[in-house]
């Protein structure tokens, strides 16, 4: 156990390799230190970025870790009578791709397969597919992905094997919604113990691939409603002991077919399809542990989840676990969302905007369309696009390499409360917690801030001490450890802001009497969460305070949704006026419009700072887009992190920075969402920004040699004020980077 005094002592050096982000503290900082970058006036402190990371040996690393560029053709049953495999190969290889995923399957056999009930497609005539493009990637030079779909497969092998199926509650056989030939197999059966790892070794007998994938399973976004024989004697479904269950199953299902990869090879491995971003449906904390490819089948915007940072938000879900091992995010060229041509390109600028948040938020890049008739595509315009998008980003691959996030803002995301929290009746619960993320990631881009995403089972503090504040947009299942480890964040000077039910259930999702972090927040509950009917609350203002600037000519300001009542607080900033109301108008005016009930609880202790709102905030901003919601919580957010930053961007606009240590320097991307289909549909054009100003201040001893445009393909001039950094780039299309080469 680190204590204070060991750990304002300790040194990068001193901590592992993945956790070597630990900077000095800022909590710390002396004044001096701490470069003033005001340009606009509103600017954030500048605190000096971390020493930088030892030089590795690329060479040093597994061979997964220096694929920049994935490429997918996924093969169709038709696709051996129509495809032209040497016009494929050369695509993708004249590209700059480093590995190619070629179909083996389990739905189909793409060679002539011996393994029961493994089906020929009906155009493959005995023929070789599979060996003939494996054959043709490796001659020039592309690594091979096998890949494999366990999820459905035909009647014959049903009438076989009926315990293979899924079952519905009725214990009818639960069949592809698409294709009734196809039923859906259940991941707790001998299907995937046998039939899956059968069809592994006959690949590892017939060909030299690199890898072993799976598609569709296992499952993401929702945990699997079976009630076959096996799935009958788990715990019910959607609770925290069927979620280990599943959980379990995935982890000894992933490692033996990992160790069956390895007995060709041992550099071969094994991976799955995940995805989901925060509402993931494996553990990811776990997977992150064991994963050394994260595939992130985050495809394209749906009209469920619409907003335009639906790659990046999964980038950054994907660095918090994944500690500079691989990810990938599948960018469908093809038109993905509620209503779907998978064999149709989508548009231009959404295809290169997803491809651009890949890069951005860190993960590799991956190109996917489905299909291949008429040799190779009816519809060919995706190909340019990709091709010329691979060939820049290869001539930039120092650059677009990540080594680790330059940001001080942590977010917690509650994959548990994600998956199984019961949101308040009056919302429904799906969308509940996807909506509380939209708010805070939303927040966050407004405010430019510079932030990365931590998931609730690695709180250690040699992984967030980092972190000038944690933000907890209600995380309500939080066990008694993560308590701790939140309390003993705070005692060595970091901030927390946290809302609503934060803390109000335990890991098994069990409900408390009282919050968890009570004694750390100054809160206590009052009574049991209220919701809106009518006329949402208000919070009064009763004094002047930091959180509250900008807000002028009011005695109130919007509240929330939902709040949890808590006990009055001495000396409040805002209290509650209780919801009532809105229509009649006759009727909408407060019957009681002072209580002492607050509406923010704010404290300081020693050099933390921390903020609770008992009101669901963040979503209620993302339901709104109420500015004063906005204003508030950036405001609370500057004030808990003593309004300092590692990195500030200066400019008009709306868009999505991130910052990364690279092997030459460093990277800052700026994402343009100025756009109004930013939160609906697809990009189709670019509205371009003006002038951005970057400022940071380097570590010791480090020098500037360049500043370059990688998008725009030009050099920058640059300043320097004693360590401060400053340049500025004259226009942003809809994504720029500015590589800083250091000497
Ligand atoms: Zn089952």
């Amino acid at each position: 156990m680190l204590t204070r005094r060991t750990f304002l002592k300790t040194s990068g050096a001193f901590l592992p390799m993945a956790t070597a982000i630990q900077t000095v503290n800022p909590a710390t900082i002396s004044a001096e230190t701490i470069a003033d970058a005001a340009i606009s006036g509103t600017a954030p402190k500048l605190i000096p970025l971390p020493a930088r990371l030892a030089p590795v040996e690329p060479s040093t690393l597994p061979w997964q870790q220096n694929i920049r560029r994935v490429g997918q053709s996924n093969m169709t049953e038709h696709d051996p009578a129509v495809m032209n495999i040497e016009e494929w190969a050369d695509y993708w290889h004249s590209a700059g791709t480093d590995i190619v995923f070629i179909s083996v399957t389990g739905i189909l056999a793409f060679y002539p397969s011996k393994v029961q009930f493994h089906r020929h497609g009906k155009f493959l005539n005995g023929r070789d597919f599979f060996g003939e493009c494996v054959a043709a990637a490796r001659k020039r030079g592309m690594r091979v992905v096998a890949r494999m779909s366990p999820d459905l497969n035909w009647g014959d092998a049903l009438d076989a094997h009926p315990e293979w199926a899924m079952r519905d509650s009725d214990r009818s056989v639960l069949l592809s919604p698409e294709d009734s030939r196809l039923f859906r197999t259940c991941m707790f059966t001998s299907y995937m113990d046998e039939y899956i790892p059968a069809i592994m070794r006959e690949i590892n007998s017939l060909y030299d691939v690199d890898c072993f994938y799976t598609n569709g399973w296992p499952p993401i976004g929702s945990l699997p409603n079976c009630h076959c024989a096996v799935c009958s004697k788990l715990p019910p479904p959607n609770t925290t002991a069927y979620w280990r269950a599943f959980n379990d199953r995935v982890l000894d299902l992933w490692h033996k077919y990992d160790a069956i990869a390895k007995e060709k090879k041992p550099d071969s491995f094994y991976f799955a399809n995940l995805g989901g971003n925060v509402r993931c449906g494996p553990n990811l904390d776990r997977l992150g542990k064991t994963a050394v490819w994260f595939q992130a089948d985050n495809q394209g915007r749906t009209s469920n989840d619409p907003a335009v940072w639906g790659c990046s938000l999964q980038g950054r879900v994907c660095s918090a676990l994944m500690d500079g091992k691989f990810a990938a995010n599948v960018s469908a060229a093809y038109s993905t969302g509620t209503v779907r041509w998978r064999n149709a390109a989508k548009n231009p600028a959404e295809t290169r905007m997803w491809l651009n948040e890949t890069l951005a938020s860190g993960m590799a890049l991956y190109y996917h369309f489905i299909g291949s008739e008429a040799g190779f595509g009816e519809d060919r315009r995706w190909q340019k696009l990709g091709s010329d998008y691979f060939q820049w980003a290869k001539r930039h691959d120092a650059h677009l390499k990540p080594r680790r996030s330059l940001a001080n803002i942590g977010v917690i995301m509650g994959q548990s409360t994600q998956l199984l929290y019961p949101a308040p009746a009056a919302a429904h619960a799906h969308d509940y917690m996807r909506e509380t993320t939209h708010g805070i990631y939303a927040t966050l881009l407004n405010g430019r801030f510079a932030f990365d995403f931590v998931h609730e089972e690695r709180l250690d503090l040699e992984r967030i001490s980092k972190y000038r504040a944690l933000l907890l947009p209600n995380i309500a299942m939080l066990s008694d450890r993560q308590c701790q480890q939140i309390r003993d964040y705070v005692r060595f000077g970091g901030s927390i802001m946290a809302s609503f039910e934060t803390g109000l259930y335990d890991e098994n999702l069990e409900r408390r009497e009282e919050f968890a972090l009570a004694d750390l927040l100054g809160i206590s509950k009052a009574g049991d969460v209220i919701g809106t009917n009518g006329n949402a609350f208000y919070g009064r203002i009763e004094r002047s305070h930091p959180i509250l600037d900008g807000f002028s000519n009011t005695n109130w300001l919007p509240g929330a949704q939902n709040r949890v009542p808590v006990k009055s607080v001495p000396d409040p900033v805002l209290t509650v006026v209780p919801g009532f109301v809105q229509y009649p108008p006759e009727l909408a005016y407060p019957p009681t419009s002072h209580t002492d009930e607050p509406a923010v609880v704010l404290r300081e202790v020693a050099s933390s700072r921390l903020a609770y709102f008992p009101g669901d905030i963040e979503r209620t901003f993302w339901l709104t887009g109420h500015g004063d919601l906005l204003r508030l919580l950036h405001n609370t957010v500057r004030w808990i992190t003593r309004d300092q930053a590692l990195v500030h961007v200066d400019g008009n606009g709306f868009l999505e920075l991130f910052a990364w240590e690279t092997t030459p320097g460093y990277a800052i991307h700026l994402l343009n969402y100025t756009n109004p289909n930013a939160h609906h549909g697809w990009l189709s054009t670019v509205y371009p920004l003006g002038p951005q100003t970057v400022s940071m201040t380097l570590p010791s001893g480090v020098k500037v040699k360049a500043v370059d445009l990688l998008r725009s393909d030009r050099t920058i001039s640059f300043r320097l004020d004693g360590s401060v950094l400053r340049f500025t780039i004259p226009r942003v299309d809809d994504y720029e980077i500015a590589a800083v080469t250091v000497g």
